[in-house]
């Protein structure tokens, strides 16, 4: 079974590090995933899932949440800000929160309801022109302006750049966290999960290593 395997794996690179059991989270990224195969993981009793898409997520999502329990939905694909509201009662925590106006909504919908998901910040190690997050640089600042909106990220998140080696982006983003008093590192993926632990992960988002090649490329 691939989830036995990925957990297994998770569970060795946690012990090789050092690291208590269990102090990585596997979220398993059912973006786009044909149903039956998101309901034989959760049939194994998997119960940390990612979605990039509000739409998607959540025309899925709460049929299952009746059949199978609570189930922890982590928000990972871009967030438009339009669609704030749905994310917000949907999922237990947000990764991509990546700009002021972002930020602003989330505020305000955290004083509308007295909770929010919790959020990670996510920064664009790379500084791709094409990638969201927030610059390196632009960090501290971000992070001033949120505080000042009485957000209160729990950590960062990152998306190496295709095709790089993703090792120096792990160790930035664990030395921006650290920089901060941030405990939450949102990284590693199929590829490099294993890697992203050794750095500190303390959640992996785990996509095609469980559930298979999705059906169409995604952006
Ligand atoms: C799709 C996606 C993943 C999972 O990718 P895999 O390579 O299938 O593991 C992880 N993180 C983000 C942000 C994604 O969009």
């Amino acid at each position: 079974m691939a989830l036995a395997d990925i957990l297994a794996r998770v569970r060795a690179a946690e012990a090789a590090a050092g690291r208590s059991t269990g102090s990585v989270t596997l979220i398993a990224v059912s973006k786009v995933q044909p149903p039956e195969r998101v309901e034989a993981v959760l049939e194994q009793g998997h119960r940390v899932f990612g979605e990039n898409y509000v739409q998607e997520a959540a025309g899925k999502w709460p049929a299952w949440r009746d059949r199978f329990g609570k189930v922890d939905l982590h928000m990972i694909g871009p967030l438009q800000t339009n669609k704030a509201k749905v994310a917000v009662d949907l999922f237990d925590a947000i990764h991509t929160l990546d700009r002021p106006s972002l930020a602003q909504k989330l505020a305000n919908l955290g004083q509308a309801r007295g909770a929010l998901p919790q959020l990670f910040v996510q920064v664009n190690t790379g500084a791709e022109p094409q990638k969201a997050g927030v610059l390196p640089g632009d960090l501290p600042g971000f992070l001033r302006d949120c505080r000042s909106m009485d957000l209160a990220p729990v950590g960062l998140m990152c998306i190496p750049p295709e095709g790089e080696d993703a090792t120096p982006h792990f160790a930035m983003l664990a030395r921006l966290a650290a920089d901060h008093g941030l405990s939450g590192l949102s990284m590693g993926m199929s590829g490099d999960f294993e890697t992203a632990i050794a750095h500190g992960a303390t959640h992996v988002r785990v996509g095609s290593a469980i559930f298979g090649a999705r059906a169409y490329p995604q952006t």
